[in-house]
């Protein structure tokens, strides 16, 4: 095991039955709170990134691409949850384990053929990740990755990703 796998697993507390019964939440907080570990995954995000755009996925999806964007000399666009981008939007829906969710992007966020890598904390059944890459595509941008801190290995959220590179710096 790497230093850095290491020092991630450490720094990423396992809340049992939040948001509901059943679910063990990836609390990422300590991991933020401790600059060496913190700056670290984002040098480990960035290595070798040749992007236009980094795009992060609301809300913690945020936290980690604008680090990773400034680093890579890159813009940084938002995906966000329906309704709280102000200019006109792209949508796209996912299903959730009950019910669906919105997100949306804004339709000029990028420009023809941009290259952008994608950000997100954790990849769990690949609903979400799936959806962005859809938005992003429709917004005329090519998806050229999509990258995670931490990846719930066992939900297989990656199978619903076809060819995109998927990099997660740990698997569970
Ligand atoms: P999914 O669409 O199932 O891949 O879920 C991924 C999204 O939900 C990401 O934005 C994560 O932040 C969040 N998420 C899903 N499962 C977890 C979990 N066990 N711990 C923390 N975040 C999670």
């Amino acid at each position: 095991m790497t230093d850095l796998v290491t020092t991630i697993l450490s720094r990423i507390r396992d809340v049992p039955d939040y948001p509901q019964a059943g679910v063990v939440f990836k609390d990422i907080t300590p991991l933020l709170a401790d600059h060496t570990a913190f700056s670290a995954v984002i040098d480990a995000l960035a290595l070798d990134l040749d992007v236009d755009k980094v795009v992060g996925i609301e809300a913690r999806g945020f936290i980690l691409a604008a680090p990773v964007a400034y680093q890579a000399g890159a813009g940084f666009v938002p995906v966000r949850k329906k309704g709280k981008l102000p200019a006109e939007t792209f949508e796209g829906s996912y299903d959730l384990e009950y019910g669906s969710a919105v997100i949306e992007v804004h339709r000029d966020a990028f420009a023809p053929g941009d290259r952008v890598l994608i950000v997100d904390d954790v990849l769990a059944t690949g609903g979400t990740a799936r959806a962005a890459v859809e938005l992003v595509s429709r917004a005329g941008a090519e998806v050229v990755g999509f990258s995670v801190l931490m990846e719930l290995a066992f939900l297989r959220g990656r199978d619903r990703l076809g060819d995109v590179d998927v990099r997660a710096l740990v698997a569970v």
